[in-house]
């Protein structure tokens, strides 16, 4: 089959690969000049199914509209009368509930549950992601009830093999952590990875493959008729065709179904990162600062700090408040150094989200041959390779696999 995928993220190049070796002709289209400028390589780089919890949980709005005054705050919802971004809050605040989140963990944790024996086949077939930490995740906290909290959640939902640890266990584990902390939870088997070399090696692996990817080719249109051929316009005014199409566009997907007579509510949740090189201090493996919210992601040479979540933000703009507070964060946890190290880049990335904090996998409502894979929120690098290979079953045998029912599109017909 010739199956065109729109947008060269790690979502549509992992869907590419996975067609590729299943034998069908792929051609990936990617507005971008090439695959290195998108959120697919601005995030934390984790892989980490013990965090595969939806976004919506209880309290999470609440908090957000509480916080919407401070400009350093890790959670942020806009203030604005957009009607459609009022309208996902709304849908947003109505999943804030204790059996959304429960029926959430579970919808996510069938699609998280390969992550890790994936990620190793893909290196097993030469894809890199290297430098990487194979040393697992440590969550700290300030606060020790919080942290049994968290290790019983993630018991009780991910993983019964993590261990809560005390302060000493703490130093002992990672001595660069000075920050005042109680304890924490770690969790072995998390991965934390470099995304560019991820993505660079994803797009040469699909290359290798004998997927043509197509740089600077923004989609502007799409025809699917209900049988067999579809085509994806370009801006050059070419056109690409195929016998089915993969619609990986990230926090843009909405855009792009309606060219289908489509609706799908995904929206950008906006984060923000910057890099410190030649780090002062060694960390071993990824380090999550609980209560601040941020991620601290170690690859050799280079320490970045990630986080925030904005909703109804500007697109494009980098805030520098944000900066300073995840900065702060950083300096807190790990020692002055971080506010005085010049920074390597800062950056920001549009996580692409959905109001009940589920992707969207599988056939768009109406069409046979259109698949949709977006929508993976804060776990699209950790649900990439469980992802490409949803997709190629949903192709292959006409039917979205059974355990991935809850992410249909069909909810949101
Ligand atoms: C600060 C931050 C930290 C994060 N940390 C992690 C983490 O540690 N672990 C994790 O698992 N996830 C993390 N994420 C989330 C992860 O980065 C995203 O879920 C993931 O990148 C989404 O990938 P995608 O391929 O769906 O979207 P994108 O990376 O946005 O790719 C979509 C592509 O589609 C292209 N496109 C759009 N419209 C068109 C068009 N019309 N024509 C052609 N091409 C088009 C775009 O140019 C883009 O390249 C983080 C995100 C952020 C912002």
């Amino acid at each position: 089959m010739r199956v065109v995928v729109v947008g060269g993220g790690v979502i549509g190049l992992a869907s590419a690969l996975a067609l590729a070796r299943d034998g069908h002709r792929v051609t990936v289209v990617e507005a971008a000049a090439d695959s290195l400028g998108g959120t697919s390589v601005h995030n934390a780089g984790w892989v980490v199914p013990v965090m595969a919890d939806p976004v919506p949980a209880p309290g999470m709005v609440a908090a957000g509209l509480k916080m919407m005054l401070n400009r350093t705050s890790p959670l942020y919802i806009r203030p604005t009368l957009n009607p459609r971004t009022v309208k996902l809050i709304y849908q947003l605040a109505r999943h804030c509930t204790v059996d959304h989140f429960e029926r959430g963990v579970a919808a996510l944790a069938a699609l998280a549950q390969s992550s890790i024996a994936e990620l190793d086949e893909w290196g097993a077939q030469g894809v890199t992601y290297a430098p990487s930490q194979k040393d697992g995740l440590i969550l700290t906290s300030t606060d020790r009830e919080k942290a049994r909290h968290m290790l019983e959640e993630i018991h009780r939902h991910h993983d019964p093999k993590a261990q809560l640890l005390d302060v000493s266990d703490l130093r002992d584990l990672e001595p660069a952590l000075v920050g005042e902390f109680a304890g924490g939870v770690f969790c072995d088997q998390q991965r934390c990875i470099a995304p560019e070399t991820l993505v660079r090696s994803l797009a040469d692996a699909c290359t290798a493959a004998g997927v043509l990817i197509r740089f600077a080719a923004t989609v502007v249109g799409m025809r699917a008729s209900a049988g067999t051929w579809s085509v994806a316009r370009l801006s050059d005014d070419t056109e690409v065709e195929g016998d089915a199409i993969v619609i990986a566009t990230g926090a843009t997907t909405d855009r792009i179904v309606r060219h289908l007579g489509r609706s799908l509510p995904v929206f950008a949740g906006k984060g923000y990162g910057i890099d410190l090189a030649a780090p002062a201090v060694t960390l071993r493996r990824a380090v999550y600062l609980t209560e601040r919210k941020v991620a601290v992601s170690p690859t050799p040479g280079r320490i970045r700090l990630s986080g925030t979540m904005e909703i109804g933000a500007r697109p494009g703009r980098i805030s520098a408040p944000r900066i300073a507070g995840i900065r702060d964060a950083g300096a807190t946890a790990l020692g002055d150094w971080v506010r005085t190290t010049a920074p390597l880049k800062t950056f920001s990335g549009d996580r692409p989200m959905t109001p009940d904090g589920l992707p969207i996998i599988g056939f768009l409502p109406g069409y046979e041959n259109v698949v949709v894979a977006t929508g993976h929120q804060m776990l699209g690098i950790t649900l990439a390779a469980p992802t490409g290979a949803a997709v190629a079953e949903t192709l292959a045998t006409g039917r979205v696999p059974e355990h991935l029912g809850p992410l249909s599109p069909q909810r949101f017909a």
